[in-house]
């Protein structure tokens, strides 16, 4: 090996080690910055649903800012599809398992707007079954004309303020949230 190219392969190899040692920590200790949270997705089990999950996770990386939700590995959401209701099982603020049940889709709720909910849980949202199609975690009992697959204002600020600098408040968020019929809903 030449001098030179030693010298090329030392300077790229040390750039790469401070991108893999400094990078992080530099962005964290930059004041006034926070950091975005990466939350990684697997929708491989999610069958026919998969780029319904796709558009759900855009709807939320086009809403909120301190959270990202991206297809890939290491992923702490696994997002399955199955014949029941929809479901997400929460195991704490950006971790859990989501059903797509088909049992909503046959009965016509629209598949985007559950997969987005379904990944409102994951973000820390409870349902809230206002009947209001404005509200996003109202889920099904907006009944199935509604569409919208948009978060409101105030669960894109809550949603913020999970990922923010109160981070820590929302850590212990977790649940099972089980979508049904309307008339079977508790709330
Ligand atoms: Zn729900």
């Amino acid at each position: 090996m030449s001098r030179k190219l030693f010298a090329a392969l030392a300077l790229l190899f040390s750039l790469a080690l401070a991108q893999l040692v400094g990078g992080p920590v530099a962005v964290a200790a930059e004041p006034g910055t926070e950091q975005v949270r990466t939350l990684y997705y697997d929708s491989s089990g999610a069958a026919e649903f998969v780029s319904a999950v796709d558009a759900g996770a855009r709807v939320w990386n086009e809403s909120v800012s301190n959270v990202r939700l991206v297809k890939g590995q290491p992923a702490t959401i696994t997002i399955r599809a199955d014949d029941g209701w929809p479901r997400a099982y929460v195991q704490r603020l950006g971790q859990g398992t989501i059903y797509m049940g088909r049992q909503a889709v046959r009965e016509g709720h629209d598949v985007i707007r559950i997969a987005a909910h379904e990944l409102g849980h994951i973000l820390g949202l409870p349902d809230r079954r206002t009947g209001l199609c404005q509200d996003l975690m109202s889920g099904a009992s907006a009944g199935t004309s509604c569409k919208n697959p948009n978060p409101n204002a105030a669960e894109i600020a809550e949603v913020e303020s999970n990922f923010g600098r109160s981070l820590r408040s929302a850590e212990s968020f977790a649940g099972v949230f089980a979508e049904g019929a309307p008339a079977l809903a508790r709330r």
